[in-house]
């Protein structure tokens, strides 16, 4: 195998492996390195997304949602079920196999576009030489006109709740519990927090989620946060918030925490305990002396818009580089390098970054929540439209929360979209092509929406925005 490459790619997550295939497609020569290790010791493409984060919590979040509608809900649609039972290793079996054959298409994606693999820890060094050292210790050198860096990122950890791998564990450990833990306790009431709580909730575990700020989904428009925080407590998700964690142990074959909230100090037993309180940009043994790349304060890779980092001929995409740590924006960020490389236009919209958070209801938006419109002092109109008066919704036994469409009230330019409620993360891609071209909502209100569907919601909204609504009362 040739050590001289267009381009080397370090890390093969879902910003990493996309900007290899882009820059086959490109016709230019390609490496992409990955050093991912799963907990049986094999290696695997796909990074952080595929094989500990989105695919195998989906996955979850699905079979989960499942069994709870077996045994809480299809009575209502005149389905008798008995002896309903859950055998969480069929269901984990399910996990590990959607996992492995998403992450085995990598590889085969790399075969036929011509990009080379390479297992191992990628090291950056001056002159756009890259040191790959091996399971086995054995290192090479691959010498690339272009690097992209895709080194991801992994949990953050609280000192004062040292990790186990047992009881006090991370996200991609609560993946993989073999049984429904009694009690589990979740600190982070944040996207993590919400689905593996949920996933675990489903499946009869006592879940309390110890949160630290007073306010609930921050990221969220407030009002979608506020519905939110509804259904969640009547799922029984035990939520507290402004819960200030001061320490987390464990006691035999329990974990004992002590937080503070407004009301004073507390104390919690839990069987297991997740934290989930944001993730770091991982650069380890990422960068040589004299690379010229240059890291800021909280660790993330600096770059410019088009992800280029200080060093010549050097790039960096993913969650290793500032704005929300999400698979898309990534992949995106990998494919715009791979074409700027190739001297092709490449851009990303990080106004349109769509945000999906996989509960049950799902919460789904785009573009700016009303707190962000109101404080940049633009006129605003609101439309919103609830699924209790979409006829689909209410055929799917699914008919909660609502989608709300914000426009400026000067050119009725789309700026936001936010939907509560049923495949809500399906439904807003329709407001992401939209806002993409700079649709107004009367583009939306003229746009035929097939009846019934769901994404009459979304229509409905728009209308609702001037008071046109045909479906329910306009406020
Ligand atoms: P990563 O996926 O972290 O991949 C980086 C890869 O680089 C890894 O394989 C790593 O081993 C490798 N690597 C690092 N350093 C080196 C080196 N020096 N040499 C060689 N290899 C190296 N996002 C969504 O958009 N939707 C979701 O539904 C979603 N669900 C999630 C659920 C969970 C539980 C978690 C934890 C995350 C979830 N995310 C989700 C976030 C998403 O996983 C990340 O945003 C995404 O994986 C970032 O992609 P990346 O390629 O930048 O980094
Ligand atoms: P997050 O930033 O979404 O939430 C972390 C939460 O923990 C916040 O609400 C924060 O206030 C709270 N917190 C921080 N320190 C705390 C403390 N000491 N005690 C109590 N609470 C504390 O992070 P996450 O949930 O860990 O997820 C990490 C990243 O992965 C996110 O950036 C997210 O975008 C991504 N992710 C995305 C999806 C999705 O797109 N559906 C799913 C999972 C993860």
């Amino acid at each position: 195998m040739s050590d001289r490459f267009d381009v080397v790619v370090i890390g093969g997550g879902p910003a990493g492996y996309p900007a290899a295939i882009r820059a086959a497609q490109n016709k230019l020569t390609v490496a992409c390195i990955d050093e991912w290790r799963n907990t049986d010791g094999s290696h695997a493409f796909g990074g952080t997304c595929l094989n500990a984060g989105c695919i195998p919590s989906k996955a979850l979040l699905e079979s989960s949602e499942l069994y709870h509608r077996a045994r809480e809900e299809f009575a209502v649609h005149g389905i008798a079920l008995t002896g309903v039972a859950l055998d969480l290793a069929a269901m984990q079996r399910r996990r590990a196999a959607i996992v492995k054959t998403m992450t085995g298409g990598i590889n085969a994606l790399f075969k036929s576009g011509g990009v080379t693999p390479v297992q191992g820890h990628g090291r950056l060094l001056p002159g756009n030489r890259v040191q790959v050292t091996a399971a086995d210790g054995s290192q090479r050198i691959l010498q690339a006109a272009q690097v992209v860096l895709a080194s991801g990122s992994v949990p953050v950890r609280l000192r004062s709740v040292p990790h186990d791998g047992r009881r006090i564990v991370d996200s991609w450990n609560a993946l993989e519990f073999d049984a429904v833990p009694a009690r589990l306790g979740v600190i982070g009431a944040g996207v993590i927090g919400l689905e593996l709580g949920s996933v675990w909730r489903r499946l009869g575990s006592e879940v309390t989620i110890l949160e630290a700020t007073e306010q609930f989904l921050p990221i969220a428009d407030q009002a979608i946060a506020r519905e939110a925080l509804r259904h969640f407590k009547k799922q029984g998700l035990d939520l507290r918030l402004g819960a200030k964690v001061a320490s987390a142990a464990v006691a035999g074959e329990v974990v004992d925490l002590r937080y503070t909230d407004a009301r004073g100090e507390h104390s919690l037993q839990v069987d297991k305990l997740v934290v989930a309180v944001g993730r770091r940009p991982f650069t380890d043994d990422l960068l040589a002396e004299g690379t010229g790349v240059q890291v800021d304060a909280r660790g993330f890779i600096e770059v410019d818009e088009h992800c280029r980092t200080a060093a010549a001929n050097v790039w960096a995409v993913g969650d290793v580089v500032r704005g929300p740590m999400l698979a898309h924006r990534g992949k995106e960020e990998g494919v715009m390098v791979a074409d700027l490389i190739a001297g092709r236009y490449g851009e990303v919209n990080y106004r349109t970054i769509p945000s999906v958070i996989y509960t049950s209801p799902e919460i789904a938006w785009v573009g700016q929540t009303e707190e962000q419109v109101k404080a940049s002092g633009r006129p605003y109109k609101v439309g919103t439209f609830p699924f209790a008066a979409s006829g689909r919704a209410r055929a799917m036994e699914a008919a909660q929360g609502m989608a709300k469409v914000i426009a400026a009230a000067d050119d009725d330019e789309v700026l936001g979209v936010h939907v509560i409620g049923p495949m809500a993360g399906e439904l807003i891609g329709e407001a992401m092509l939209a806002m993409e071209y700079s649709a107004s909502t009367e583009d939306i209100q003229r746009t035929i929406h097939a009846h019934p569907t769901l994404s009459e919601a979304i229509h409905e909204a728009a209308l609702a925005v001037d008071k046109k609504a045909i479906d329910a009362i306009n406020r």
